[in-house]
């Protein structure tokens, strides 16, 4: 497989490059990695010029707004952006789940009313899936949605819904027939926020971010034509979103950690302590690993462009990107040693490597805990038995 950039790609990669020069402020090469999110306003703002340049949905459709570029684009957008440190498109899962599952199974009028305005951050999207006793068994959630004329009313609760204090709207699951089997009872609506009768609580995360929260919904009116796809169809509508969800976010975080792990190599210049040959062993071992998670990512992307669809391999890079993250950011603060117990604008770096260490905890828990992605790499991938 050649992994050099064809003409087209090298040319859109010099152009990306330019445009990232000429729109990150002056001094941003310069700056320390900031170690939390960026403020909604100024991610908002800075999602709008990434649509206006064209560089928001790279592989979604041209006719939905998109580029309608090949997933390789795509890579090198998020390599490209990651190696100046660009701040995310605010809309992570409007862009990454709910729109390619809009552009799958959604009608004319939910695709004229939605894509655009993903791309353009002007509807900021969450997830509503999990609940209280319903995560990795995701089939025996208890919201229910009950027919009344043409709409449907929603009672029940959702919980560590990421954005959902800043969102517009939430891609919701919803139980419509209580006497159907698990699978088949469920129905995927798009939820608007502002419906009465939804409450957003936010929780406070480790690190301290207030990044996801619970969503109540009391006797909310969800119109007929807000269901996406055929009703009771919600479990085959929703894995179209969970293998988006792992096959875009495992490539984006890939070339994240490739910086994460410049910015070790850096601390440990600056601590001295790439002279110890153990700690070089560790960042070597490191090396090695991020290469390993590079070459399956490009695997998983050839996948990606012959079959449109994110196959099962992509569990693989998000299982092993962020247990490797983990380790990473505990290197870290051993690396620092006693200033590791320095945080805030005390510690080095501002306490970046602090927030990625506790930030990293819950990344072995979203988008599938790594229990779970094991059995799927063991069933889909090897071809092994059920474990259950
Ligand atoms: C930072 C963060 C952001 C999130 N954002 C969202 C969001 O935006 N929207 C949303 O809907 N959800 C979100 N989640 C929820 C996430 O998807 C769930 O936490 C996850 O699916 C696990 O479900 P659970 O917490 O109910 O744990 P459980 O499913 O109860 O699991 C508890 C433990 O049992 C293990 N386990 C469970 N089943 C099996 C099995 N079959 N085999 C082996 N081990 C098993 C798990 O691995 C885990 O260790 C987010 C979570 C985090 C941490």
């Amino acid at each position: 497989m050649d992994l050099s950039d064809t003409a087209d790609e090298a040319a859109f990669r010099d152009d990306l490059r330019g445009w990232l020069a000429a729109n990150l402020p002056a001094d941003w090469g310069q700056r320390t990695p900031e170690p939390g999110r960026w403020d909604e306003d100024f991610s908002r703002a800075w999602s709008k010029r990434l649509f206006d340049a064209g560089y928001a949905g790279l592989t979604w459709p041209a006719k939905f707004g998109g580029g309608g570029k090949p997933p390789s684009f795509q890579a090198i957008y998020l390599e490209e952006t990651a190696r100046v440190g660009a701040p995310d498109h605010i809309g992570v899962i409007g862009l990454g789940m709910a729109g390619p599952t809009i552009i799958a199974h959604g009608t004319d009028k939910q695709k004229a009313k939605h894509l655009k305005a993903i791309l353009s951050a002007e509807q900021i999207f969450c997830q509503g899936f999990s609940e209280p006793s319903s995560g990795s068994d995701l089939a025996s959630l208890r919201t229910k949605a009950v027919k009344d004329g043409d709409h449907y009313v929603v009672n029940g609760q959702k919980v560590w819904s990421s954005y959902a204090h800043i969102a517009d709207f939430c891609i919701l699951l919803a139980r419509t027939d209580p006497e159907a089997e698990n699978h088949r009872a469920l129905t995927y609506f798009l939820l608007d926020m502002k419906s009465e009768g939804v409450t957003v609580r936010p929780l406070r995360q480790i690190t301290g971010d207030p990044e996801f929260n619970e969503i109540f919904l009391e006797e909310v009116k969800i119109p007929a034509d807000c269901v996406l796809g055929e009703v009771g169809a919600g479990w085959r509508v929703a894995m179209t979103t969970l293998l988006h969800e792992r096959g875009t976010l495992g490539f984006a975080l890939t070339a994240r950690l490739d910086v994460a792990l410049q910015n070790l190599m850096a601390t440990a210049r600056r601590t001295g302590a790439d002279a110890d040959p153990l700690t070089r062993d560790r960042l070597a071992g490191l090396w090695i690993e991020m290469q390993g998670l590079r070459y399956t990512a490009y695997r998983s992307l050839a996948g990606l462009a012959r079959t449109g669809v994110p196959g099962p391999e992509a569990s693989i890079t998000k299982l092993r990107w962020s247990e490797t993250n983990q380790r990473l950011t505990k290197l870290a603060l051993e690396l620092l040693g006693p200033d590791a117990q320095l945080d805030g604008e005390d510690g080095f770096w501002s306490g970046y490597w602090q927030y990625q260490q506790l930030r990293s905890r819950g990344n072995t828990i979203e988008a599938g805990t790594s229990e779970v992605l094991r059995s799927i790499v063991a069933e889909r991938v090897l071809g092994l038995p059920r474990s259950r």
